[in-house]
């Protein structure tokens, strides 16, 4: 098992096969950096190894870390205000960024970004400065920070740009320097450690900032000021420790070392200055501010504190970006605690200083810190005592990893789980102050009450079956003397200065509060009702009996409603005479609360479902003796079940439609037609059950568009809900349409924001913890409320602003009962609406894709009919699911499903080829799972309906979960229907038929097929047959279990089978992903080859083949084999096969590549490693693959792993398909062209000098014979000193090396005059060098001679002088290696047997000399001769590839005798119908045209020679 474990992981190709294409995931890095070309906000955002430069609404992406790794910081180089660095001719912005134990740098050019043509897809305005080995710098240790301390800009030393001076700080409480230096004529970067700084008290640290050294300073400056460096370190020991890195003098003399480049390294060590001690766990980041003078630091103790210099006046805070002190003091100076931030409900991962507007009615200092953290809130904290003065949720996931605020700290961006960065005003943080909550003591009691008076509290927990007890009503024993508060309501009802409150006690009392003076108004008793009219033979109004009110929309009277079904109107103008009216709706009781529908419309909510619509004419409410009529009497209650209590409405007065919500989640629609008016009762149209689960439906509003409406419920979802009408327009129906959660526990206040628009500007009002937010479905929190507990009652009035989003102003009233303490009114008001607090949209914005704010348990690739793009639904622990689509660039969120009750395990997608539309499977927790069809528009959109779900039981614990899913098409008549397969945590399979057809039955039911031992944990299956289906299942034992299902729709579930066909052992433990392929087959065979590939706990990849027949009633199985078992370095999460090729991930976070080999090699050996890649996401559950087509056409494979975050890579399948083809040939004919030499660094013919034509004319050896022969020895020399590249190597090794078992022969063409295959034994009898030998030289007295012997026109002067002289056999047949053999007269080389100058041995234009047209013939006949022998076996069964590389379609000879040949071959297959075999690769990165209308094993390679070449030899 130790023999071949995990030493392949480690494997490190020379070419990485896999390309990064697209990281959404956690954000890791941000900063708000500043360009000298542009003033506003610029963001820099990190997402694994990338980098997104936001400027402007345009985003660029880039990918920093090319070597793979996460980005956890950057730091900008700063020198004199310039900042700027010489980078080749340009100056250019240089950062640094880092991760790990990696860093890297990049020049940024921003002018390019701020291009008014820029577009993200040509232009890039990153410049990668590498090391000369190509690799980014690795340190020792992890790297905390990094801080640019000066730089050397255009050294005098020419070719160097510039040299950096460097500090790292470490994890081990070390610094280094280092200082890098960068040469414009490669472009590299040499870095050279100078010294090595640390800490006496060594120990593991967890963050770490430098301060001092000022980066502003140039080197001058530092010398006259100073250069100390210090450091502040945050310990896993709970303290910060501050140090000094360099002293003045230390920092002299490292500026010296600098600039003489002196590469030794010395090591100091140095000790501890001041010990900061009073967190109680590890610090996660520590921060400098107020120029050194204050220090932050944040903590696993969910504390945030702030450290001051010791002597340092309080004043300190007004600027916490001032620069003034040097870092010498603080060395001196102690720092004492200043204050301890609590608040945070997890642990406090990041901090930064910010700047408050200087003048404001807010009364705060003007520095402030701000931190985040795992509970996904941006707090902010008073610079002086440590008040939270603001605090935001606007992040949908767990933690908010990042803050940091721009130059002037007026402007934070932050970033977390969910993928997104919030950039944020400062002063948008504090409208929502917590601590801005005024209290107001209500006026004791003055109205008697009598001692021990029974009061019944009515609940509506009546028995919904016989048989349950009915619960005994709570009678309870008043004795206190206090006011209780039924209703408050403010009046105004907009937020306004003067904002005042009408309170109503259940006692009968009513008073107004003024918020601002706290001046309190009472006006007396509302229950006071001797001197009226009371209607017929109602009662006496009780006059503690007091339940609710309702301000009537005039603002001149106010509707109380008490327990015994009376409603009270009074007027508040005309109190003191006691102008009022009372009315009961006769036999309803205990009224809960009051509506004004309008201002002649009141609703009574009443118990048991029923509510009393109350009619008044204008005089009704004017006067003591109006009589409202009672409309209608609406009842929720239907099929003899009791509705609960009504709890919202919303009245359509258009269409006579009333909404009305219970407090048992159930919404009811009623049309009040003219037949309403008889005041009987009547029933709803319809009613939506359990639209809120059980719980109140808090809000109803209508849908912008007016055919629907969405409901606010205390469950914590929004349900958006259709109206159904018929053709007289009369409502029908209710539909849910979907349901979505806030990020409210519960809701209770709903408003339409912006009624002309958006459906989803959507604003909800709830708590979140103990906390009351208001909101924003579209940009999140507005307003954040210390109410203190969750069952008071809160009264709000607020108004948004024009954009919908952002709200203006608010009161907010809040009733407070105390026990042993007057009651009280918590008030709190918010009214900046002047222009200072104007917000704009910029107040706060999201940049980013979004993903899931939790760890994604399952992926799955949803093919669509478009060939250059493909969707990816994911599904999260946080109970979400997306459909991103997948393009060659990127991912970007086409939509989010609805959320899933619980969480979710397990997805699929399944598509009928011939069908526009496919199945999405989502299931997990509580044994749910959910069915929706994906449409797809002609316009390229898509749209994804609701079809259905599956609950196994009714009530199932979050422990039952279902673990896998697969689904499958079935055939069949009629519309398309799919076999899902489910498999659970208690062992069970589950079988279902879905179809596509949207308005099926809501719930639809599984077959429970099999009951197993053990957890299923992955699910695959594949169509064998028309009729059959093979699914695998494996479980928590390594146990896989193989079945044959039927593959026809409506499946006859007595005809299933009961048993799987066959079960085996895969892996030692868990079976966590599954994977099955059948491979090509014979059509004459009866039987299919199936492949399994399984990955497991126990760290290994299995693979088993199968023969399974697939005729006749029942599939049976014919053979099984265990085919090779390889281990990784952990657990394997995420596995596929598509033979030959497999692909697996896991914890160890690469993405491996394997090759199955043909069944003729020895089954150990049978699944080769190949290649992996690093994977940037971490806590990877899954993986899956697609191929489809690149821009060029040519069709790539994505592979896309999830986990925290989605992380996809792609590469060239036709790599593999070219080794494949390798892998079995006979013959091999390589045909080059120059683009194959100029990876050796010799010029092509495109690249040479214009005067390499000249030379190429024989004329010039007449004219010029001196520069001639002096141009072509340069060259001679070139070629014989260019080291041949790899790519001969890997050739040699294919053929003369046995790297190719079949192979049988092979030749190499080649136009190239550089004469490197001729140094490897294994080509130089097998190469035809079309052009000859530049390397060579030889006698030129031929070169005047026509073919036929004539002497050509212009050379018979030189004719003459050659005749003259001793030709001699050598002069015709011999070649000088070089020009030394030859002679050298008067500068001229001549042949040493005649006297004749000498030429090159290559064909010239236009070149008639037989001397060199003899050899090239000699050649070119023994390669035809091969040629045609090669031809003749490939007829008989042979397999030949050709491969042509880098040759350009400039010179095409070469081009047309690979194709030719091709062409050739492929003609004498078709006609003798043989078994043979050839296919032509052309590797070639820009042009692949192909001129033969064969495409049919053309396999075009769009990379450099060297790069594919060693892909395909990784591959081999
Ligand atoms: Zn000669």
């Amino acid at each position: 098992m130790s023999d071949d474990r995990i030493s392949h992981n480690y494997h490190q190709p020379k070419e990485q096969l896999c390309k990064k294409e697209a990281l959404i995931g956690p954000v890791t890095a941000i900063a708000l950096p500043s360009f000298a070309e542009h003033e506003s906000c610029v963001s820099m955002v990190s997402k694994g190894p990338w980098v997104e430069l936001t400027v402007n609404n345009t985003t660029y992406r880039h990918l920093l870390f090319d070597e793979g790794g996460t980005i956890h910081g950057f730091d900008q180089m700063r020198d004199c205000g310039k900042r700027k660095a010489k980078v080749g001719h340009e100056l250019r912005d240089l950062w640094f960024f880092y991760g790990g134990r990696c860093l890297s740098f990049a020049a940024i050019d921003m002018k390019i970004m701020l291009s008014p043509k820029f577009s993200s897809d040509t232009r890039n305005p990153f410049t990668l400065l590498k090391t000369p080995s190509g690799k980014m710098i690795r340190l020792s240790d992890w790297i905390w920070d990094v801080r640019a301390l000066t730089f050397v800009n255009e050294c005098s030393d020419s070719d160097e740009d510039f040299r950096i001076l460097t500090a790292v700080g470490l994890s081990h409480n070390t610094v280094e320097l280092w200082s890098f230096t960068h040469k414009s004529v490669d472009s590299n970067i040499t870095p050279c450690c100078l010294r090595k700084i640390i800490c006496g008290d060594r120990c593991i640290t967890y963050s770490l900032s430098f301060f001092g050294w000022k980066e502003d300073y140039s080197i001058r400056t530092c010398l006259e000021n100073g250069i100390d460096l210090v450091v502040a370190t945050g310990t896993v020991s709970n303290e910060v420790l501050l140090w000094s890195v360099l002293d003045n003098e230390e920092g002299m003399e490292i500026m010296t070392q600098l600039a003489s480049t002196d590469p030794t390294c010395t090591v100091i060590q140095k000790k501890i200055h001041h010990r900061l001690s009073g967190h109680d766990g590890v610090i996660y980041s520590v921060r400098f501010g107020c120029g050194g003078k204050s220090l932050v630091s944040t903590s696993d103790d969910r504390t945030i504190r702030l450290w001051k210099q010791e002597g340092i006046s309080k004043e300190l805070g007004t600027n916490t970006f001032e620069t003034s002190i040097d870092a010498r003091m603080l060395k001196d100076q102690a720092y004492n605690l200043l204050w301890v931030g609590y608040g945070h409900t997890g642990r406090v991962w990041d901090s930064c200083f910010v700047t408050l507007p200087t003048e404001n009615n807010l009364t705060l200092s003007s520095g402030a810190v701000a931190s985040v953290g795992e509970d996904a809130t941006i707090r902010v904290w008073g610079f002086e005592d440590g008040r939270e003065i603001g605090r935001l949720k606007i992040h949908g996931c767990k933690s908010i990893w990042k803050i940091a605020s721009n130059f002037s700290g007026n402007t934070i961006i932050t970033g977390g789980n969910d993928g997104i960065s919030k950039l944020v005003d400062v002063r948008y943080l504090l409208f929502s102050n917590p601590s801005l909550m005024k209290r107001i003591f209500l006026p004791a009691d003055n109205i008697e009450i009598s001692d021990n008076r029974e009061v019944k509290h009515e609940d509506d927990k009546i028995p919904l079956q016989q048989g349950k007890v009915k619960k005994q009503k709570k009678i309870k024993t008043r004795q206190h003397h206090k006011q209780v508060v039924c209703g408050i309501n403010f009046y105004p009802s907009k937020p306004s200065a003067d904002a005042k409150v009408l309170v109503a006690t259940r006692a009968g009392m009513l008073h107004t509060i003024c918020l601002n003076s706290g001046e309190i108004i009472v006006h007396g008793s509302w229950a006071k009702v001797s001197s009226l009219e009371v209607h017929s033979h109602e009662e006496l109004i009780d006059s503690a009996s007091g339940t609710c009110i309702a301000m009537h929309p005039e603002q001149l009277s106010v509707a109380i409603g008490n327990s015994k079904g009376q409603i009270v109107v009074c007027s508040i103008k005309d109190f003191e005479h006691e102008n009022r009216i009372v009315f009961a709706a006769s036999g309803y009781l205990a009224i809960q609360s009051l509506q004004w529908l309008d201002s002649l419309n009141l609703l009574a909510f009443h118990i048991k479902g029923i509510c009393v619509l109350w009619t008044f004419t204008n005089s009704d409410i004017d006067s003591v003796h109006g009589k409202p009529q009672i409309r209608a009497i609406l009842s929720l209650s239907r099929d003899g079940l009791v509705a609960g209590i009504p709890k919202s409405c919303y009245f359509d007065k258009m269409k006579n439609e009333l909404f009305i919500g219970d407090s048992r989640g159930n919404i009811g629609v009623f049309c009040l037609g003219d037949d309403a008016w008889s005041g009987n009762v009547i029933y709803a149209v319809d009613i939506l059950s359990f639209s809120h689960k059980k719980e109140y439906v808090t809000g109803i509003i209508p849908i912008a568009n007016g055919h629907g409406i969405i409901s606010a419920g205390n469950d914590g979802y929004i349900h958006q809900i259709a109206v159904i009408r018929n053709q007289n327009g009369r409502c029908t129906k209710l539909q849910s349409i979907i349901r979505k959660p806030s990020q409210l526990s519960g809701i209770s206040h709903i408003w339409q924001t912006n009624l002309n628009g958006n459906p989803d500007s959507i604003v909800v009002g709830g708590y979140h913890g103990n906390d009351y937010l208001v909101y924003s479905m579209d940009v999140g929190q507005l307003i954040s409320l210390q109410t203190g507990g969750r069952n008071r009652i809160l009264e709000l009035s607020i108004e948004f602003f024009k954009d919908g989003l952002h709200p203006t102003a608010y009161n907010a009233a809040i009733y407070v009962a105390n026990k042993n303490s007057p009651n009280e009114l918590l008030y709190q008001s918010n009214l900046h609406s002047d222009t200072r607090y104007e917000y704009s949209r910029t107040a706060q914005f999201s940049l980013g894709s979004p993903c899931h704010g939790d760890t994604i348990f399952d992926i799955a690739f949803c093919e669509t009919n478009a060939t250059n793009e493909a969707l990816l639904l994911s599904g999260s622990n946080d109970c979400t699911v997306k459909l991103h689509k997948v393009v060659h660039n990127g991912l970007s969120l086409v939509t989010e499903l609805p959320p899933h009750e619980s969480c979710i395990r397990a997805v699929a997608s399944s598509k009928d080829i011939s069908s526009n539309s496919s199945l999405l499977v989502v299931s997990g927790g509580k044994l749910i799972s959910t069915f929706y069809r994906l449409d797809e528009n002609r316009d390229g959109t898509f749209q994804v309906t609701f079809l259905c779900t599956n609950k196994i039981a009714e009530k199932s614990s979050i422990d039952q979960r279902m673990n896998a899913v697969d689904a499958i098409p079935l055939c069949g008549t009629g519309l398309v229907s799919h076999l899902v397969l489910l498999g659970d945590s208690d062992g069970c399979i589950h079988m279902t038929e879905v179809s596509e057809k949207i308005g099926q039955p809501c719930t639809v039911q599984s077959y429970k097929l099999y009951q197993g031992q053990r957890p299923i944990l992955s699910i695959d299956m594949r169509r064998i047959s028309d009729k059959f289906i093979a699914a695998c299942i494996g479980n928590t034992g390594g146990e896989v279990a193989l079945w044959v299902l039927p593959g026809l729709s409506e499946i006859n579930v007595s005809f299933l089978p009961r048993a799987p066909l066959y079960s085996f052992k895969a892996n030692q433990v868990g079976t966590n992903c599954i994977s099955m392929d059948i491979l090509p087959s014979n059509p004459m065979s009866s039987y299919n080859e199936l492949m399994i590939a399984c990955g497991g706990d126990d760290q290994s990849i299995a693979i088993f083949e199968l023969q399974i027949d697939s005729y006749g009633k029942q599939a049976s199985f014919l053979e099984m084999a265990s085919i090779g078992r390889k281990y990784c370095a952990s657990a394997i999460k995420g596995i596929k096969i598509k033979y030959p090729m497999v692909y697996a991930t896991g914890y160890d976070q690469r993405l491996s590549i394997w090759s199955l080999n043909p069944v003729t090699v020895q089954s150990h050996d049978r699944l080769t490693f190949l290649s992996s890649s690093p994977i940037d996401i971490k806590d990877i559950n899954c993986l899956d693959t697609c191929s489809f087509h690149d821009t060029n056409g040519i069709s790539r494979e994505f592979l896309v792993a999830a986990g925290e975050g989605i992380e996809m890579l792609s590469f060239d399948i036709n790599i593999c398909k070219a080794s494949q083809a390798l892998k079995n040939c006979d013959f091999l004919l390589v045909t080059v062209g120059a683009g194959f030499s100029s990876d050796s660094g010799l010029p092509t013919y495109e690249t040479m000098p214009k005067s390499y034509k000249d030379f190429c004319d024989p004329i010039k050896l007449m004219k010029e014979t001196e520069e001639f022969q002096r141009y072509w020895s340069q060259t001679s020399q070139k070629y014989a000193e260019t080291k041949p590249h790899e790519g001969y190597d890997i050739l040699g090794s294919w053929c003369g090396g046995g790297k190719l078992k079949n192979i049988n022969s092979w030749w190499i063409y080649s136009s190239n005059v550089d004469g490197h295959f001729g140094l490897y034994d294994c080509f130089s009898d097998t190469i035809c060098e079309i052009h000859g030998k530049a390397t060579e030289f030889r006698c030129s007295h031929g070169i005047g001679v026509g073919a036929n012997g004539e002497s050509r026109y212009g050379w018979s002067e030189w004719n003459a002088k050659v005749n003259s002289s001793h030709i001699t056999r050598a002069c015709r047949e011999l070649t000088f290696p070089d020009s030394a053999e030859a002679l050298d007269v008067d500068k001229k080389i001549i042949c040493k047997h005649c006297g004749v100058p000498v030429r090159p041995n290559i064909l010239m234009f236009n070149d008639t000399d037989a001397n060199i047209l003899r050899p090239i013939s000699k050649q070119r006949e023994r390669y035809q001769e091969w040629e045609a022998k090669m031809e003749d076996e490939v007829q008989n069964g042979k397999k030949l590839v050709i491969i042509e590389i880098g040759a350009g379609a400039a010179v095409t000879a070469v081009r047309d005798e690979g194709e030719e040949v091709f062409k050739d071959c492929t003609e004498r297959l078709r006609k003798n119908e043989s078994d043979g075999e050839v296919t032509f690769i052309r590797i070639n990165p820009k042009d692949f045209s192909f001129h033969y209308s064969q495409s049919e094993g053309f396999i075009p390679i769009k990379y450099n020679a060297l790069r594919a070449l060693r892909m395909i030899d990784q591959m081999l």
